[in-house]
């Protein structure tokens, strides 16, 4: 870690403006700044590049120019106040110094934005990256040093800086499962058409599954199976179930199952129960281990998806998605996610399940989470408000 950095023109004095034909000290730090953010060469503004680098120049202007274009600022080669700030904040990279929300003297800069948007990438916390370390940012930090084993303190300091950076590994380079599902998932296309998926509602036979308020966990899970089966038909999906009249066997059985099908995904469907009745609420599950390792990141955003538009579209509590490395979820060789639609021992859960109209708003959600995932990351589609019919169209619009 570096803790020495050259003061950037402007930081001396945050109102100072520095133009053509100014000269002085400052315009050397400027130069040097410029070099650091890649500006100054092309244009041949780095210090050593000049006869006197302390003159602020046409070369030094157009080096301006293109650092605020890049940044989105009005493009004047004037460094004014704001074009100064965002100097300042592009010198900082990752690693750089010990990144802390402290109050009164929020820290700002690139490695702050760099370190959201890495936590925005694990679906924890900030809403967005602003480059600035607020308490939303520590609250995210707390939350993945917990999730890597760290004490939650909020501080990135050297051990936090390594866990981002091995997983950063593990997402884009270093993990060839993560890699080849990805590819696979890019190469499957858009559509729908002539995929595989798995459904496997959990228990069956004499294995009920949890039972309580008059909700039979095995029954439940087969009729939203075949609500969803019903929906990915229509859409040109080969849909198998694990089991429809006997018990479908263990996990084992049941990925060994998904396995010699070579099937593109399975969907594992169940309720929850909990000791205390005020627990409610829909959960999604992935494969992943706690430490890094291997996981599925497929798995993870479908189970993303899935839950967010079972929880936008049905109103019931979040209980959100998380990595467990559960039988069925270890052993498939595809994505697989299991998703906990609410809690049987909850009586309003308990009620909300028995009506078959939110079972086939359960089923919409499931079906319109696996297109999405289809779709890809770039589309933007809002969740919870698209029905199947609207995706559908959308993507007419896409392939057209
Ligand atoms: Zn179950």
């Amino acid at each position: 870690m570096s803790q020495t950095r050259v003061a950037p023109a402007g930081a001396r004095d945050a109102h100072a403006v520095c133009r053509l034909g100014d000269r002085g000290a400052a315009v050397f730090d400027l130069r040097v700044a410029l070099t650091s953010t890649g500006d100054a060469e092309a244009a041949g503004a780095r210090p050593d590049q000049s006869i006197d680098p302390l003159v602020f120049d046409l070369p030094v202007q157009q080096a301006v120019r293109a650092f605020q274009q890049r940044r989105g600022l009005v493009a004047d080669g004037v460094v004014g106040p704001e074009t100064a700030r965002a100097l300042a904040a592009a010198r900082w990279r990752l690693g750089d110094r010990i990144l802390a929300h402290i109050p009164g003297h929020l820290l700002h800069g690139d490695d702050v934005a760099d370190l959201q948007s890495r936590l925005l990438g694990l679906g924890l916390g900030p809403d967005r990256v602003d480059a600035v370390f607020g308490p939303r940012t520590e609250a995210a930090v707390r939350d993945f040093q917990r999730g890597i084993g760290l004490p939650g303190d909020g501080i990135v300091g050297p051990d936090t800086l390594r866990g981002l950076a091995g997983l950063r590994r593990a997402v884009r380079g270093g993990n060839p499962h993560a890699l080849r599902e990805r590819e696979t998932l890019r190469r499957a296309g858009r559509s729908l058409v002539g995929r595989t998926i798995l459904l496997d509602p959990g228990h069956g036979g004499p294995d009920l599954g949890c039972v309580a308020n008059g909700v039979v966990e095995a029954d439940l899970v087969l009729d939203l199976a075949r609500r969803v089966e019903g929906r990915l038909l229509a859409q040109g999906v080969d849909v198998l179930f694990s089991r429809i009249h006997g018990d479908g066997g263990d996990e084992t059985v049941r990925s060994a199952l998904a396995n010699d099908l070579a099937a593109d995904l399975v969907i594992s469907l169940h309720c929850d129960a909990a000791a205390q009745a005020q627990a409610s609420g829909i959960a999604t599950y992935y494969y992943g281990t706690d430490r890094f390792g291997a996981w599925s990141v497929v798995g993870e955003h479908l189970a993303d998806l899935i839950q967010r538009e079972l929880v936008a579209r049905t109103g019931m509590i979040d209980c959100r998605s998380h990595a467990r490395s559960w039988t069925l979820l270890q052993r498939t060789e595809m994505p697989a996610v299991r998703v906990e639609v609410g809690h049987v021992s909850n009586p309003t859960d308990a009620a909300r399940l028995s009506d078959p109209a939110l079972r086939d708003v359960m089923a919409e959600a499931i079906v319109v989470a696996i297109q999405r995932l289809y779709l890809g990351d770039e589309d933007s589609v809002r969740t919870g408000v698209f029905r199947l019919a609207e995706l559908r169209s959308f993507m007419a619009d896409l392939a057209g």
